[in-house]
């Protein structure tokens, strides 16, 4: 038998939970903590002592020696650098474990290093964490033992957001405060906020490590630069909720566990679509939370997947020819009270407030399409949007048919006058029992689809933060309410008002629904047709963020001033520049040192071959024509190298950032795929013994 588990007990045993603070906390401290966390607000120093005392004491206890400030900057990662509770000795040279109110709020980290597109010189290398009282304290331990970790905010000295947590914080209340004035207009006057709430389904691949360790792109870039495919990809479909094998499903054990205990709610595990693809999905929670959790999902696969030998990779392609990872941005909309705000009913077309909600939600993906589509890019993602696997980069909406109908009705007669149900479901065995059938299917090609009491935002990549697909989320659809709601706050007959409203809305912005297959050649003319955009890289989607649309939106609601949306710009064209010219130089590496080496060994033995075939008497047709090929390739490949070498050093020398991520886009990634030809098409031919890495087939199929 093996151990049992107690998960309710080892549940956030790593968390500074509210139920701990309410344990360890005088009731007036505890009571000001709670207020803040639900209200916002300042605590006083004196209460913040009392806290960070109560923090660390239990802390200490779980074996901590050091806290960090935890914060998410521009990298995409997380920070943190760590200082222990040591103080100064006294004479006797006692020392007592302290940390202070003021180390709680505020920290200091030498912010020179990290990506500011230009927003502080690095001789204003001042930076500041401000703690996140809205999200909870926790526990991480590896090599350098136990570290207290809390969640902060990061911003200039002048206070500008230089991080992802800042400006989702500011989309969360921003939203909140107008989907208050939508819900107050139907009478609800018991909510007190209202909070966008996400679940984020993960998905991974899981490599051998001692394969892993054998390939420079992998280590390097996250993914495999070169490979021919495996003469079995994942066309049988045989992976996808296959069977879980032994070794992944001890892997998954151990991530749910570490998972459980820092207080995510890890939920949903099984096979993806890919070999050695899997996927995890937590329960989802308050936006804020399910970020940092998100980020901790990440960083816990990788370190899982070390101590069972493998290695976790979560960029978005790291495989040509087989699916990539992304992750599923699960969103939704709930009063302080508990009402989903995007709960239809039984009988949407009769939910007013409802088709209010969708109609806006409607209007403000079909207006920011592009800022939504640009929210979900980052390098690895440009392998998949709109590569046929992924959602294409045209973004749409799925309503599904129930709510398809309704939105027509509204539209051509201003009335929905009854709606399509879900029926049952019958499977004609008489054992089984009939179900009760969702009254809409599922679309698995849309980019942004209705799923039931949610949406499903699914072109995010899997390696980034959700922060900004939920910021950008948060952002539109509160602009989207503010406008509904200064139109409805002053109509002299609501009803009326807002019946119009909706028709007007879903009139407008009926273009951007679309339940068809989103990865038809046709939907692209059709959505071309429509007017939609189709961006198609990561750089060309960079600029929505400063058009006069968006700087009017993020001003507007505090979320990002124009200065902060320039510097961003300029972060995403310098993130790509670095990122491609690393894959770039790690493929000439590679060439020169493991893959043309490799071959001109291989053609060496074909030539001796040769010769002593010839000598004993023979026609050697079969070794000489293999030799010829063989070195065509290698003129081709060892052409290739040198025209990469040359327009990577052409593209390092460019100083203006834009033009410089352009130029790896057009002109270097060019080169990289054509010396990536030949040497692929060299590994069909070349003796496996000879073959310097571990090939597609070794690593995502002997895992
Ligand atoms: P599927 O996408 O396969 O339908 P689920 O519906 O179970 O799977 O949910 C996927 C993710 O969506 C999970 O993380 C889940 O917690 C989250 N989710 C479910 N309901 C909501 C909701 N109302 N708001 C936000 N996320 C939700
Ligand atoms: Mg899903």
């Amino acid at each position: 038998m093996s151990e049992v588990l107690n998960v309710e007990e080892l549940f956030a045993s790593k968390v500074f939970t509210v139920g701990k603070m309410k344990e360890r906390l005088p009731k007036s401290v505890f009571k000001e903590v709670k207020r803040v966390m639900e209200q916002g607000g300042e605590l006083s120093l004196a209460t913040a002592d009392v806290v960070a005392k109560a923090m660390k004491d239990w802390a200490v206890e779980n074996g901590a020696t050091h806290y960090t400030h935890w914060f998410q900057p521009l990298t995409g990662i997380t920070a943190e650098k760590h200082d222990s509770f040591v103080t100064h000795p006294d004479e006797e040279g006692h020392m007592l474990m302290e940390f202070s109110g003021k180390e709680l709020i505020k920290g200091e980290p030498d912010a020179s290093s990290f990506p500011s597109g230009g927003l502080r010189a690095t001789f204003e290398a001042r930076g500041y964490t401000v703690w996140d009282i809205t999200s909870p304290a926790f526990l991480k331990e590896d090599a350098t033992g136990v570290i207290l970790c809390i969640p902060t905010a990061f911003c200039s000295y002048k206070g500008e957001a230089l991080d992802k947590k800042t400006p989702l914080l500011r989309s969360m209340e921003a939203l909140s405060t107008q989907a208050l004035r939508i819900i107050r207009l139907f009478g609800n006057t018991e909510a007190t906020k209202v909070v966008a709430s996400v679940g984020s389904e993960q998905e991974y691949f899981l490599v051998d490590r001692e394969k892993y360790l054998k390939r420079e792109d992998l280590i390097f870039s996250g993914r495999t630069l070169f490979g021919a495919p495996a003469p079995k990809g994942q066309e049988l479909e045989d992976h996808y909720f296959g069977t879980i094998r032994e070794r992944i499903g001890a892997y998954m054990k151990d991530l749910n566990i570490e998972l459980w205990k820092l207080g995510v709610t890890a939920k949903t595990q099984h096979n993806e679509v890919a070999p050695a693809q899997h996927e995890l999905a937590p329960i989802y929670e308050t936006a804020n939370i399910a970020v940092d959790h998100n980020q901790l999902v990440m960083e816990t696969m990788k370190k899982v997947a070390g101590r069972h030998g493998m290695a976790c990779l979560l960029h978005e392609k790291p495989f040509a020819g087989v699916n990539g990872s992304g992750k599923h941005n699960n969103w939704s909309l709930g009063t302080d009270t508990g009402v989903n705000l995007l709960d239809p009913g039984d009988t949407p077309n009769e939910n007013i407030q409802f088709l209010l909600v969708l109609a806006c939600i409607l209007k403000a993906v079909d207006t920011h399409a592009d800022l939504l589509r640009q929210s979900a890019s980052d390098v690895g993602n440009d392998h998949r949007l709109g590569a046929n696997e992924a959602p294409p980069a045209i973004i749409s909406v799925f309503l599904g048919e129930q709510l398809e109908d309704v939105v027509k009705q509204l539209v051509e007669t201003g009335e929905a006058a009854h709606c399509l149900e879900g029926g049952k479901l019958q499977t004609g065995v008489s054992t089984l029992t009939d179900l009760e059938k969702d009254a809409t299917d599922r679309n698995r090609t849309s980019p942004f689809a209705f799923t039931g009491n949610k949406f499903e935002f699914r072109m995010v990549g899997s390696s980034d933060s959700i922060a900004s697909p939920n910021t950008t989320l948060n952002a539109i659809v509160a602009e989207a309410f503010c406008e509904a709601a200064d139109e409805l706050e002053k109509a002299e007959d609501f009803e009326m008002a807002v019946h119009d409203l909706i028709k007007k809305y879903m009139t407008e912005h009926q273009r951007i629904i679309f339940n068809g297959d989103g990865y038809a050649d046709e939907w692209v003319k059709e959505a071309e047709r429509r007017g939609l955009p189709n961006i198609k890289s990561m750089i060309e989607a960079a600029g929505t963020i400063t058009t006069d649309k968006a700087v009017k939106l993020f001003e507007k609601f505090g979320i990002f001033t124009k200065v902060e949306l320039e510097s961003r710009e300029e972060i995403l064209y310098e993130t790509y520049a670095k990122t491609l010219n690393i894959e770039a130089l790690t493929m000439i590496d590679m060439a020169s040192k493991q893959y043309i080496p490799a071959v001109v060994k291989y053609s060496r033995s074909l030539a001796d071959t040769v010769i002593a075939v010839k000598a004993a008497g023979v026609k050697p047709y079969v070794q000489a024509e293999l030799l010829q090929d063989v070195c065509a390739k290698l003129t081709a490949a060892q052409d290739a190298l040198t025209q990469l070498e040359k327009v990577t050093a052409q593209a390092a020398a460019m100083k203006e950032a834009k033009a410089q991520a352009f130029f790896y886009k057009d002109t270097v990634k060019e080169a990289m795929d054509a010396l990536r030809a030949p040497i692929d098409e060299l590994e069909r031919i070349v003796d496996k013994e000879v073959w310097p890495v571990p090939t597609y087939g070794e690593l995502t199929f002997e895992v």
